[in-house]
């Protein structure tokens, strides 16, 4: 089957499994996921599942990059942040819904190859920075939402929260093991959205190899 006939049945199985934005719709009806898997994977692009991508890390499923990214709520104008940019997907979807995007992943060979799949897919508000996401970019806050795609113990990192616009939302996972709940944190108040799976959120930089 085509890329473009298994993306249009993956936006389909979204709106039916009940995300209705249709800036996040669109964003995803037109983005070759298959160029943001590793290319023995490119089959699999459009499944409704994580994908490995290297380095024990994933690429979100479509259905959790579509949730994250509606329940931000944030505008077309907005200036977002991404902690764990692993394939790039997530990051490229943000970008189509808002004017700019900044996205931090620890492994600096993933940040390469996201960067490039962004190029190749003309995403070009979209800037990669390699280092511990969990200390945000404070050089470009404060930012309109903030969405961190790997899992906090048990709260998301303070530095993040000060990174905030005033009434700007920050989603984030939080559990124990792989498994626990994406919270969205706003205006002091936390809100339980879904029940996820997620790789774990971990402090510092890798070892170099
Ligand atoms: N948004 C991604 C999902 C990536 S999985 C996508 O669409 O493909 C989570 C990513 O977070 C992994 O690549 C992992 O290396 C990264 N990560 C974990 N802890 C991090 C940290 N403290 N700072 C930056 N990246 C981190």
């Amino acid at each position: 089957m085509s890329a473009e006939r298994d993306r249009a049945l993956m936006v389909e199985r979204l709106r039916a499994d009940g995300i209705d934005d249709p800036r996040v719709l669109c964003a995803m009806r037109g983005l070759p996921r298959e160029l943001f898997v590793p290319a023995g994977l490119a089959a699999m692009a459009y499944q409704d599942e994580p994908l490995d991508i290297g380095l024990g890390q994933t690429i979100s499923s479509p259905m959790i990059v579509a949730l994250s990214t509606a329940a931000l709520g944030a505008r077309a104008d907005a200036h977002v942040l991404e902690i764990g940019t692993g394939s790039g997907y997530g990051a490229a979807v943000l970008s189509r819904c808002h004017r700019s995007v900044v996205t931090i992943e620890r492994h600096a060979e993933l940040a390469e190859r996201a960067w490039a799949s962004l190029a190749m897919t003309g995403c070009t508000n979209v800037e990669v920075r390699t280092g511990d996401g969990s200390l945000g970019a404070p050089d470009r806050a404060p930012f309109d939402g903030i969405v961190v795609t790997a899992m906090a113990d048990t709260e998301p990192p303070p530095a993040l929260l000060d990174q905030l616009a005033p009434g700007a939302a920050l989603l984030c996972p939080v559990g124990h093991g792989q498994e626990g709940v994406l919270v969205r944190y706003r205006d002091g108040r936390a809100e339980e959205l879904a029940e996820v799976v997620f790789v774990p959120l971990v402090s510092g930089l890798p070892a170099r190899r």
